[in-house]
């Protein structure tokens, strides 16, 4: 039963917010996507997050399928988790030296990602994919690195581009301020598109350094990649000299406790040479982390001429809250994520197709999304075409009744394993009208 009588439609606490933030925030946010531009309407100030319930500034409440954009996957103030933070904070914040939780932390990842060796910590998945990029470049060499359209790998210059196309093309920057330079050692190729992957290294293959993929892009709305296609990835990287960077920023410990390579690897022709991980491996704080094989990890400084460095990396807290995370990912917590996902999913594509919205549900995981559209999504240009208008009518609809979708068609839904059966039952109850109001 919905929590409210009333839809939640007045918020005036959220309201008042937003325009202090306006003040002395750009756009009143500290992301862009936050800033409901995409959907319309006032974003709700969140003031606390218990389990799978965020309240607002006005103390509504929503069940949140956003978890924080991923990191969130034992729910909000995990007993666990909050108890590691404390005792973590009580002994200090930061050191500037190395501590022990950052070990900690570094081997657990390692336990859980076979091929990876080593990793360095980092505090941001910008911070690890701009890493990889520099450590691919100073591994291979050479300075151009392949990516593909609608994948998102952090706002880092040469990995904002996904305009452009063809091989011969240099990319367009996507964001003012991004250099031409910069930009034009980025190749841009359509996502799951081996023949475009294996022209591009026909052409340009002693220049490029690294292919650089979503394991499962979740940053279109959630594309998996078409059978072989990261398989062959590895083929063509590996025939040319380049290295392929894995970024599991998204589905890293998410999709499986290895992330989506458990799930789908080892590859025939190898594991990918570097990942990169952040979101749940820091439990809702600043940690992040890219590592890979032995050899090219030993490039960094200071062991090797790669520099790369942070006052804040591996920060004792927020290792501690990964580490705390992470331990608490159990099969338990794995197979609960599959439940709720498949629980919700189901609901919303049943009652979609009872109002008659075209729609298409796609997985990576838990990860999914839901595409209003009729047809399979493969690359980032099937997945702008789709009927945003109909998100943003469903997306109100649940949000006044207390359900917290991404406030954008093209972003994974995430759920965790805080969400229990009166969770998930407020979920169901608010989709026949919100799958109405997509079709109307
Ligand atoms: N890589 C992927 C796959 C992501 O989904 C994101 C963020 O959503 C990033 C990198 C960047 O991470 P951050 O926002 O922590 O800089």
């Amino acid at each position: 039963q919905p929590l409210t009588d009333q839809p939640i439609t007045d918020v005036p606490a959220s309201a008042a917010l937003l325009a202090r933030a306006s003040a002395v925030i750009p756009g009143g946010v500290n992301s862009p996507v936050r800033a409901f531009r995409a959907v319309g309407g006032t974003p709700r100030f969140m003031a606390a997050g218990s389990g799978p319930w965020l309240t607002d500034a006005d103390g509504n409440r929503y069940v949140d399928l956003i978890c924080s954009w991923g990191p969130m996957i034992l729910g909000h103030a995990h007993p666990d988790v909050l108890a590691a933070v404390n005792e973590a904070a009580a002994r200090g914040f930061s050191f500037g030296t190395p501590s022990e939780n950052e070990v900690a932390l570094a081997e657990e990842i390692v336990a859980r990602v076979e091929p990876v060796d080593q990793v360095r910590l980092v505090n941001s998945g910008t911070e690890a994919t701009m890493s990889a990029i520099r450590l691919a470049r100073g591994f291979t060499g050479r300075d151009v690195i392949v990516k593909f359209a609608g994948c998102y790998h952090g706002h880092v210059d040469a990995l904002l581009a996904s305009a452009g196309s063809g091989v011969a093309t240099f990319a367009l920057p996507d964001s003012a301020g991004v250099p031409r330079s910069s930009a034009g050692e980025t190749i841009v190729l359509p996502y799951n598109d081996l023949a475009a992957v294996e022209a591009a290294f026909a052409e340009r293959g002693h220049e490029i350094a690294a292919v650089i993929t979503e394991a499962a892009p979740g940053n279109m709305g959630v594309v998996p990649p078409a059978p072989g296609f990261t398989e062959g990835l590895r083929r063509v990287t590996a025939a040319h000299g380049a290295l392929l960077i894995s970024d599991e920023v998204m589905t890293g410990f998410r999709c499986s406790r290895s992330g989506f390579y458990g799930l789908e690897g080892p590859y025939a022709g190898g594991a990918p040479d570097l990942f990169t991980f952040g979101k749940v491996m820091g439990g809702g704080f600043p940690t992040a982390a890219f590592g890979g094989r032995a050899d090219v990890m030993a490039m960094l400084a200071p062991e090797g001429p790669v520099y790369q460095a942070g006052t804040l990396s591996g920060n004792p807290v927020a290792s501690a809250a990964g580490l705390a995370t992470l331990r608490g990912c159990t099969d338990e917590v794995y197979t609960r994520l599959d439940v709720v996902a498949h629980t919700i999913a189901d609901a919303a594509s049943a009652e979609l197709t009872a109002a008659s919205v075209p729609h298409t549900v796609q997985w990576a995981g838990s990860m999914f999304s839901v595409f209003f559209r009729d047809r399979p999504v493969t690359d980032y240009d099937g997945a702008r075409d789709q009927d945003t208008d109909a998100f943003r009518r469903f997306f109100h609809s649940m949000l006044a009744q207390g359900v917290h979708l991404p406030p954008s068609a093209f972003e994974s839904w995430f759920v965790s394993a805080s969400h229990d059966d009166a969770a998930v039952e407020h979920v169901l109850a608010a989709l026949p009208a919100a799958a109405r109001a997509a079709a109307s």
